[in-house]
């Protein structure tokens, strides 16, 4: 399947931190045909295996997106809602949601909330309920929504809620169809709860016992207007090859073989450091003695947010560069 395509269908299923269930059904469904073991475990995450002789390789993306989660409803109707990882309110203003059961409603500021200091505290969930009793009926205290915007096309570039991080699931869906024969014991590790505090890869990683492992996330950048240069990279420069987050400093080990494969194979990268926000690259090596950790990362604008942007181009550079790496006879440590 096309990567447009892939995130279209990984972005129809619900899936925020901790309620994965429908988004892991989809990709365990499209791995299967192309893998030798798809297993879930305790905390969610979906593992699936292709077996070789050499070292274990675990490439890891998360599945869960960020989400509201209900904390009260009032007499009135209205819901009041909690975040499930991190999400400015002044970011998600009037956005459309939408609850697991199929239950729509809208984001809203109070009228006397102040937009420069805006908590979500002053903000609503509208499901147009018309008063506590038929709100009830709709939704319960602790079900959970996601945006639900639209996913569009322009040009090379896709708008879509939740790039972060269905556009890194689809990578690993498309390195997964690529591959030939595998040299390593590769695991591709779709992961439970990293939004709110990488802890799905954290027993996923110590489960699997890996020799190596790259995180696959996207990234922030630095080319919009007034950018506060929180990122290093840019739309449609390639790959971005991790050096750096605030969860990990990546072992220079990969950072030269992602560079020396990239070289080789002629796919276009640059080098990525982003000071706010981790991936799961921080849970993975710290685990057990410690791992030869590394990331993979696409670019991506206004992450978080209902209308996140990145370029195809790149995402197609991860698959390269991964399906490379995933192929390299790799050194048993
Ligand atoms: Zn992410």
């Amino acid at each position: 399947m096309e990567l447009f395509e892939l995130i279209q269908t990984l972005n129809t299923a619900h899936g925020p931190s901790g309620d994965e269930g429908a988004v892991r059904e989809v990709i365990a469904a499209l791995a299967r045909p192309h893998a030798d073991e798809v297993t879930a475990d305790t905390l969610g995450n979906l593992i699936v295996r292709k077996r070789g002789s050499g070292p274990k390789v675990m490439l890891c993306a998360h599945m869960d997106s960020t989400g509201l989660i209900v904390t009260h409803i009032e007499k009135e109707g209205f819901l009041r809602v909690g975040t499930l990882g991190g999400i400015a309110a002044r970011e998600l203003l009037y956005t459309p949601v939408r609850f697991k059961n199929g239950v729509r409603g809208v984001i809203v500021p109070e009228e006397k909330a102040e937009f420069g200091k805006l908590k979500l505290d002053a903000c609503y969930v509208d499901i147009g309920a018309k008063d506590e009793e038929q709100a009830r009926r709709m939704v319960q205290v602790g079900d959970t929504a996601v945006y639900d915007t639209a996913i569009f096309l322009s040009g090379d570039k896709v708008v879509s809620p939740y790039l972060d991080n269905r556009i890194s699931c689809a990578v690993l869906l498309r390195v997964l169809e690529e591959l030939d024969a595998c040299p390593n014991d590769l695991y591709l590790v779709f992961s439970a709860q990293e939004e709110v505090g990488l802890r799905g890869a954290r027993t996923a990683a110590w489960s699997i016992d890996p020799d190596y492992a790259l995180a696959v996330d996207v990234t922030d950048v630095d080319d919009t207007p007034g950018s506060e240069k929180l990122g290093t990279v840019r739309l449609g420069q390639g790959a971005a090859v991790k050096v750096m987050d605030r969860s990990v400093i990546c072992h220079p080990q990969l950072v030269e073989t992602l560079e020396r494969l990239a070289g080789e194979r002629e796919v276009p990268v640059q080098r990525d450091i982003m000071r706010g926000g981790g991936t799961d690259a921080g849970a993975i090596h710290t685990t057990r003695m410690g791992v030869l950790t590394g990331g993979v990362s696409v670019p991506c604008r206004y992450i978080h947010t209902p209308t996140e942007m990145a370029d195809l181009g790149d995402a197609a550079a991860c698959v390269k560069l991964l399906a490379a790496f995933a192929q390299e006879e790799l050194t048993r440590l």
